[in-house]
């Protein structure tokens, strides 16, 4: 049985695409092996005095096209292996929709819920301090991932810019608008799951309004995807979170079910909905299933039971590999992570564009610039996928792994 880890998933897809690309085994190897890599302890004093060490990592798992570029998460059972299967995401994604950047991703190994807010920072700036060499506008650009949201970018900034002596804001992404965070930065990866979606039912000359949809995962991303869809004009039958879910075969009301989460932090106990789990949400017999939550949660086992048409991956890696060739004989449609959520970094590339311009967009600019590199690139990958007869996914790794491939050719290999 294969291995469900987020590592062994990535460098599987990774050795689909140099098998497709034919590759050799040094091109193979510059590609699978990160560049660097950092693994530090941080010391934290707890709100009551005492003192515990926490482990933190940033990869970058390349540089090639650019500065790195990828969020920092918090959660209990972040390591190393974790953080260097998401930088590879990243590199490919930021491939694929032709941003100037590498990949790379940070990591806490703590579970942001058990600390208070002064805890949080003391903990965020002192990982900041830690790895303040690998980091830098031009060198590596954080943003927010599961369990890190705007404020704790507002902090790497700020402890950033305090050491260099002057505020850098492009060290970091999905801040506050109040030190310089782009419009639309917050709902950008959720807009462009909508465009994706939107875009691989329009291939089958079905629309939004006409589907069915369940979303897993309520955070940043779920949420404001359950409420877009909604918008839409789907009929949106079930939303969930780590403690649960609700359905409701006729469609929630979106807006009334974020109410609830603001009062009570959770969807469970949503009075307009019966309660379902998170692995029979995956089951549920909708159009569109959206995994916007954690890796690996359509294995070989999940993926049997789905029933979705389209499954458009809003997580990084929610698919393993054997729960991809389910899929795949299932007839299902997947839209990858690295072209589906990519929205999150597309804006984030805005919000940096305008940061070391000190020149910023209007919402209207943000959001059309979005959709059109959304569309472009889902074009792009769905052409080669046809004309080669491979999955969405393929044809999106073989486009990302392609340009990072040209662009180590095209440099040399020093010295
Ligand atoms: N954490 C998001 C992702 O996985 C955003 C990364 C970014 O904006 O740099 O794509």
């Amino acid at each position: 049985m294969a291995d469900p880890s987020p590592l062994a998933t990535a460098r599987a897809q990774l050795a689909t695409a140099i098998e497709i690309l034919g590759y050799d085994d040094g091109m193979h190897a510059m590609l699978a092996t990160p560049r660097r890599e950092m693994h530090v302890a941080v010391p934290l004093r707890r709100d009551d005095g005492h003192v515990e060490i926490r482990h933190g990592y940033r990869v970058q798992h390349n540089i090639s096209r650019g500065p790195g570029k990828g969020g920092l998460r918090y959660a209990a059972n972040v390591d190393l292996d974790e953080v260097r299967a998401l930088a590879m995401w990243m590199t490919w994604k930021c491939a694929v929709v032709e941003l100037p950047y590498g990949g790379a991703k940070g990591g806490v190994a703590l579970d942001p819920s058990r600390y208070s807010p002064g805890e949080l920072e003391r903990i965020t700036r002192r990982y900041t301090s830690e790895i303040m060499p690998m980091i830098g506008p031009e060198r590596d650009i954080m943003a927010p991932d599961v369990g890190t949201n705007e404020q704790t970018m507002a902090w790497v900034m700020d402890t950033y810019s305090v050491n260099r002596g002057y505020t850098i804001p492009a060290v970091t992404t999905g801040k506050p608008l109040s030190v310089g965070g782009s419009l639309g930065r917050a709902t950008a990866t959720s807009r462009g799951v909508v465009h994706m979606a939107a875009a691989t039912l329009a291939d089958a000359g079905v629309d939004l309004r006409e589907v069915s949809a369940a979303v897993q995962g309520f955070g940043k991303v779920g949420s404001h995807l359950a409420r877009f869809l909604a918008e839409a004009g789907t009929r949106v039958v079930a939303v969930s979170d780590e403690h649960g879910g609700v359905m409701a075969p006729d469609g929630l009301d979106v807006p009334a079910v974020l109410a609830h989460v603001q009062h009570t932090g959770t969807v469970v106990g949503f009075p307009g909905g019966e309660p379902i789990d998170n692995t029979a949400l995956l089951g549920l017999d909708v159009d569109l299933l959206v995994p916007a939550a954690v890796e690996g949660v359509l294995d070989e086992e999940t993926a049997a039971n789905v029933k979705a048409r389209w499954v458009v991956e809003a997580a990084n890696g929610p698919t393993t590999t054997a729960g991809d060739r389910v899929l795949a004989e299932r007839g299902v449609v997947v839209v990858p992570d690295i072209l589906a959520n990519a929205g999150g970094v597309v804006v984030s590339y805005f919000e940096w564009v305008q940061a070391n311009e000190a020149y910023w967009w209007t919402e209207p600019e943000i959001e059309e610039r979005l959709a059109q590199r959304m569309h472009r690139s889902y074009a792009t990958v769905a052409q080669y996928a046809r004309a080669e007869g491979v999955s969405l996914r393929d044809a999106a790794l073989v486009i990302g792994v392609r340009r990072v491939a040209e662009a180590h050719r095209t440099r040399g290999l020093y010295p």
